[in-house]
């Protein structure tokens, strides 16, 4: 239940803001350009399917990584037409009157024998950028799975080929109450508290810092793009948030923030593996993080601090409050398809 205004999926798609933020998102383009021009025994002559082609862009690095033949797959009118000119402009554009190996079909992925000539199972290297909020919001990726099974060759490639969810828990800064508890010398951290009980219903899009984290991070769940079944997506994983191993107090964990990696892995791509991280720990992309906050904060400590008061016995008060902050934190969190959008439950 991400939070977004979004009347028309491919139209909004037609905007062309949207594929500017995506295009200058460097650490999404250039992985897949390094995905696509850097592994040429797995590129050179191969027949490419890019499923979401929008602009192109992706199918003009598979033309010029040496494919033979390239198919750019693109359900909005608006976007497909841009993507031929585009192809045309760069001379690489396939159609009776142009000799180059890069053909745009204007149509569904599952309806793509209605457009164009192509094989079931005749194509080496699926590449996709299907990726949503948190990986899996409003995302394509029940697309992509379709035109592996109807497309892709037996053992062909799909970039990528991995996916990741991550989990870590984050502390106050992370939120907008500090900027609320002083402005211009006033106390207005009603409102902080206000967006924090919003946020505990819905999880917001937002950069989160590393030095916000409170917590390691911890594995959530993995896709085998290559392998994995649509129904897959809905999952309840569980994992336990360890306290950052430098913390001399305890200190108060607000919630969690979700983000993922993507592979192209040394499976398919053998001479140069890459991975797309939407992490904490590197730049930001136009992805951000995932964040959801708890109904009240849990106060966390590495078992090595001592308490706060004089209390010796940690098992004498509530765990997780400022009098025995609990030495870790364990997670239930599921994911599932409720009507329109995937929500996120954790508990
Ligand atoms: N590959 C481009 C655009 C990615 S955005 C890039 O990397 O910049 C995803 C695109 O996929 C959008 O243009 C959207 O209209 C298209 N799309 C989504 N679902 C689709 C489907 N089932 N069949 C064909 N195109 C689809």
């Amino acid at each position: 239940n991400i939070r977004k205004v979004n009347e028309n999926y491919f139209g909004s798609y037609s905007s062309f803001g949207i594929h500017r933020e995506m295009i200058s998102d460097k650490v999404r383009t250039e992985a897949y350009r390094d995905a696509l021009l850097k592994n040429p025994s797995l590129l050179s002559g191969s027949v490419v399917m890019d499923v979401g082609c929008g602009t192109g862009i992706l199918s003009l690095f598979a033309a010029q990584a040496g494919a033979s033949r390239v198919v750019a797959v693109e359900a909005s009118e608006k976007m497909a037409k841009v993507a031929t000119k585009i192809a045309k402009d760069n001379k690489v554009f396939n159609d009776n009157e142009h000799n180059g190996v890069l053909e745009v079909a204007n149509s569904m992925v599952e309806e793509l024998e209605k457009s164009i000539k192509i094989q079931p199972h005749s194509v080496d290297v699926l590449v996709s950028e299907w990726m949503g909020y948190c990986l899996l919001y409003e995302s394509m990726l029940t697309s992509v799975l379709y035109a592996r099974d109807r497309w892709l060759k037996p053992g062909g490639a799909i970039l990528p080929d991995t996916a990741t969810m991550f989990v870590a828990g984050f502390g106050k800064g992370a939120t907008s109450l500090p900027f609320w508890e002083d402005v211009y010398g006033f106390d207005m951290s009603s409102i902080g508290k206000e967006i924090l009980e919003d946020t505990a219903r819905v999880p917001i899009v937002d950069v989160v810092e590393e030095r916000h984290l409170v917590t390691l991070p911890a594995l959530l769940q993995t896709f085998d793009l290559a392998t994995m079944k649509p129904d897959e997506v809905d999952f309840t994983a569980t994992a336990t948030l360890e306290p950052t191993g430098s913390e001399t107090e305890a200190r108060l964990c607000h919630g969690v923030v979700l983000w993922f990696d993507t592979g192209f892995t040394d499976r398919f791509c053998k001479e140069n593996p890459t991975v797309l991280s939407t992490s904490p720990y590197t730049p930001p992309t136009h992805w951000a993080q995932t964040v959801l906050t708890f109904q009240e904060p849990i106060s966390v400590a590495p078992a090595s601090v001592p308490l706060l008061s004089g209390d010796d016995d940690r098992r004498g008060g509530a765990i997780g409050t400022k009098e025995c902050p609990a030495s870790s934190i364990h997670l239930r969190v599921s994911v599932a398809r409720a009507s329109e959008h995937r929500s996120i439950d954790v508990s």
